[in-house]
């Protein structure tokens, strides 16, 4: 006798899991804070390693029955010291912001002072919002990008940085964006860092993967501590993860937990553990390299049809397009919907400067981590850039966007990620 739970499968929740599966391995994912799991961290991601409580740490639980769990997170944080090349790990944060909220409570206290990047210019939520505990917290004061009219314009100020250093004497400086396409040096963040005696935070969220993967500047040896989501370019399980100096690493234990969080998620933990190890593969450093490589065409393709790229470019997996120049009235909201018309999602974001709302924006944030996932290469980002533009320029005639969706159905026949029982079912293992 096993289990004696329902037998009925839920028909409504698997038709849901398989319309969303479906979705996405026809449609072009451009989202750049997406990706596509493996279906080894999907079965992982659903395992019985849901059911335990194993609040705190290894060898040092609140319950009972958490030797096997011991394991499995002294294995993830093993392999993620190993991925990093790292003094110290935590895998316990949910999420990218709980990884940050914990790294902020172990750090600093409420009141004081933190330098992070403007959430206008490409900075997150998590870096000060008013509308986010951060924000609420503690008091982020902003640095921004240098000015589009500059040649090599919209790069991180670091004059300014270091000339705001100065003046407010910061406890902490976080380094790191969410809709930044430029490599973030570290280097010149710790002399600042070291010149006014602050700590450094940087928040690897969106990069993560092409750090592991080699082709972006570690901030592992500058940073006191780096947090990420290991979903984004590291293609892991939805959560977060910290890495930081051995000295402090007791003080994040504590911020996360009991500080932040109760019980970890072991299952996800898990997975991150799968994702790490994926990570650390000669193909991982191929698929990181490759993420750019694609980045760098579907910018050119973006560029030769008009569209002007903040910064002018990308040294990373995305593209954040200023549309004012393609189309002085196309707003990143309405290309946003003319585009998911056409088969292709993507999000709407401010761009330095932006006279529209963050609702409203007159950009456009694109990513190549999760279709260089599905096997797309330079080839075909060279025609996602055209069709984009052809979407948005024939956004008011309906049977051209049906076409292009056409189009992208086809294309995406031949590149998508799921196969098999995950195309399927949508969830590895489900059976019905
Ligand atoms: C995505 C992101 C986060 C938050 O991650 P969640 O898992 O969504 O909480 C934090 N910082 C940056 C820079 C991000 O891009």
């Amino acid at each position: 006798m096993s289990g004696n739970w329902p037998n009925a499968v839920d028909k409504e929740v698997l038709d849901l899991i398989r319309e969303e599966a479906e979705r996405q391995n026809s449609n072009i994912q451009l989202i750049a804070s997406e990706n596509f799991a493996s279906p080894q961290v999907l079965a992982v991601t659903g395992s019985v390693l849901t059911n335990k409580y194993s609040e705190g740490y290894p060898s040092k639980r609140y319950y009972g029955g958490n030797a096997v769990i011991d394991e499995v997170e002294t294995l993830a944080i093993r392999r993620l010291i190993d991925l990093m090349g790292a003094e110290y790990a935590n895998v316990q944060p949910h999420s990218g912001a709980n990884a940050n909220l914990g790294a902020y409570l172990a750090l600093i206290k409420p009141g004081d002072t933190v330098l992070a990047m403007s959430l206008d210019q490409g900075g997150h939520l998590t870096h000060g919002s008013p509308a986010n505990a951060t924000g609420q917290l503690y008091r982020f004061v902003p640095y921004g990008v240098t000015p589009a009219s500059l040649d090599g314009g919209e790069r991180i100020d670091m004059d300014q940085v270091r000339d705001i250093a100065l003046k407010e004497r910061p406890k902490l400086i976080v380094a790191g964006a969410t809709a930044y396409s430029r490599i973030i040096d570290p280097e010149p963040f710790r002399r600042i860092a070291d010149e006014v005696g602050a700590l450094l935070m940087f928040d690897a969220a969106h990069i993560a993967g092409l750090v592991a993967g080699g082709v972006h500047p570690s901030p592992v040896p500058f940073a006191d501590v780096m947090t990420f989501t290991t979903h984004k370019t590291l293609r892991g399980p939805r959560a977060g993860a910290i890495v930081c100096k051995e000295e402090i690493g007791t003080k994040i234990d504590k911020a996360i937990f009991p500080g932040l969080q109760g019980g970890p998620l072991e299952h996800v933990i898990a997975a991150k553990a799968v994702a790490f190890k994926e990570a650390s593969t000669p193909e991982f450093k191929e698929y990181a390299a490759q993420i750019v490589t694609n980045a760098k065409a579907l910018a050119e393709s973006l560029a030769s049809s008009g569209f002007r790229l903040v910064s002018g470019g990308t040294d990373n997996h995305l593209i954040l397009v200023d549309l004012r120049d393609f189309d002085a009235e196309l707003s990143g909201k309405e290309a946003q919907l003319c585009l998911e018309r056409a088969g292709i999602v993507c999000n709407r974001n401010q761009i330095p400067g932006d006279p529209r709302s963050p609702f409203v924006t007159s950009g456009l944030r694109l990513g190549t981590a999760a279709q260089t996932t599905a096997g797309m290469g330079p080839e075909q980002m060279e025609v996602i850039g055209s069709m984009i533009a052809s979407a948005l320029r024939n956004r008011a005639d309906d049977e051209a966007v049906a076409k292009i969706n056409q189009e992208v159905g086809n294309l995406c026949s031949e590149f998508h990620p799921y196969e098999g029982v995950v195309a399927q079912r949508g969830a590895a293992g489900v059976t019905d």
